[in-house]
Parts: structure tokens; C-alpha cells; sequence
């Protein structure tokens, strides 16, 4: 029998099985993404008590199954590990929610993605003691897609290189992840979003703070915000179900 293997680990998603199983999409410290089946899940208090459930925080304790995609999850433990509080505030859930999907779809299994664990835990923790808005949505969004090798740059021309930080808009351009000044537009032939200065600033801003300080910081407004989707749109090849909820409870501020 393969050995015994445990790793802190955070659920996001889960379905019932059989009569009383479950089975757990987690992602974890130490072993990347993880499908795993819980033998029971439903009825055994003693050895899941109740934690496998999304945003769950957990040491999970699993054996790897030699001719099959999950693994056997033999028990789950709150450990020391820091819980996710979101469950009374609509605001929370939905924006928690997305981060869960969104780190799920920016990671694959037999990957490491330790990383992705740590910057989720870090939105998740930051999320149940402050305010789920957009500041922390972009911020969450922008360090995810870095983390995936996806950076997205906002003050730096991608043609000419030339730092932007005036009072001129500039051009974000999906297929190179970054902006475009003015002047280089015109020979940029994929068109660009129109990002206002204010916006640009707030997304450097937002792409290198510690998740925990985001929530009070400033936000991009729609501009950016339509930016960031559409990039998202262009690297991750699926439908994101949590964002249109999302969307309807948390919205960007329109800015001119
Ligand atoms: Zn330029």
C-alpha cells in the first residue's frame, strides 16, 4: 500500500458520491492540485468532522491510488491551520468563491503549486477579516496570473519601454499582457483597452502589496477591471461560473 502522505490543504469543491462518500478537489502545499475520494465523508464525524467542505482549511492525510486519477483521502484535521470565517456575509462568499475557482483553473494536478495555496490562503484569510471588494478582487487576480507566469504589466510601454506614470491614458493590449502608450498605439495593431492613468496606477499598486493591505487600498475602476477579464478570458480556457454572481454583488466604480 503506497505510504501515508499529509499536506495543509484548502478544499474548493466538492460532490457527493455514492451513498455517503465525497468526492474533494483541494489544492495543497505540498502535492499541487488534488482529486481525491473521501470514503464515508458523510457519516464519519471522527474522521472528517465535517471540514470538507469549500474553503475548508485542513491537514489532509491521503494515500495515492496506483491505477487511479484520485487519491484516497483517509482523514482531514483542522491542525493549527487558519480557518476561513466567510460564511455570513454574501459579499464574501461570492468573491471567495471566485478565488477558489480561479486557483483551481490556474492549476493542474501532478504540479506544484505551492505558491497558488499560499497566495489563496493569503486572500481567503485577508477576506474573512475585511471588506470583499474589488481592491482585493484585482489584487488577488493580478498575483494569482504572476504566480501562473501570467504578469500583467501597467507601467511600462510595451513597445517603446517607457515608464508610464503621467496623466495620459494608456492601451492595454491582451495578447502581450501589458500597455501600450499613446504614441505607440497607432502601430500596435491589436487596438487596446483604454485604461485611465488612475486606473494604470492602481493596478501596479494592487500587483505588489501583500493581499492582507488590498482591501483599503484603491481599486482600478471598470476600465481596468474589463482589462483584467478579458486577459483572464484569453488565458484561461473555460467559462468561470462564480464570476457573474460575482459580478452582480461586488462592481467596479465607474471612473472617467
Ligand atoms: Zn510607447
Amino acid at each position: 500500500m503506497p505510504a501515508e502522505e499529509a499536506t495543509p490543504a484548502i478544499v474548493l469543491r466538492t460532490r457527493d458520491y455514492l451513498e455517503s462518500d465525497r468526492i474533494v478537489t483541494l489544492l495543497t502545499e505540498q502535492a499541487g492540485k488534488l482529486g481525491g475520494i473521501a470514503k464515508g465523508a458523510k457519516a464519519s464525524r471522527r474522521r472528517f468532522e465535517h471540514r470538507l467542505e469549500p474553503f475548508s482549511h485542513v491537514m489532509l492525510y491521503f494515500r495515492r491510488r496506483p491505477h487511479g486519477q484520485l487519491v484516497f483521502i483517509t482523514r482531514a484535521e483542522a491542525a493549527d491551520l487558519q480557518p476561513f470565517r466567510l460564511e455570513d456575509d454574501l459579499g464574501r462568499l461570492a468573491l471567495g468563491a471566485y478565488m477558489l475557482e480561479l486557483a483551481e483553473a490556474l492549476t493542474s494536478e501532478d504540479a506544484e503549486a505551492s505558491g497558488a495555496y499560499h497566495l489563496l490562503a493569503e486572500a481567503l484569510a485577508a477576506l474573512a477579516v475585511g471588506a470583499a471588494n474589488t481592491a482585493l478582487r484585482q489584487a488577488y487576480e493580478l498575483r494569482l496570473f504572476r504566480w501562473a507566469g501570467f504578469g500583467m504589466q501597467f507601467d511600462r510601454c510595451r513597445v517603446c519601454a517607457e515608464t508610464q506614470a503621467g496623466p495620459a491614458a494608456v492601451y492595454f493590449i491582451i495578447g502581450r499582457g501589458g500597455i501600450v502608450c499613446a504614441r505607440c498605439r497607432e502601430r500596435a495593431p491589436e487596438g487596446g483597452i483604454r485604461l485611465g492613468a488612475a486606473s494604470a496606477a492602481a493596478l501596479v499598486e494592487l500587483g505588489g502589496m501583500p493581499l492582507a493591505d488590498a482591501a483599503a487600498a484603491t481599486a482600478a475602476g471598470a476600465d481596468g477591471a474589463l482589462a483584467i477579464a478579458r486577459f483572464i478570458a484569453s488565458v484561461v480556457d473555460r467559462k468561470l461560473r462564480s464570476v457573474e454572481f460575482l459580478d452582480s454583488v461586488i462592481a467596479p466604480a465607474t471612473r472617467a
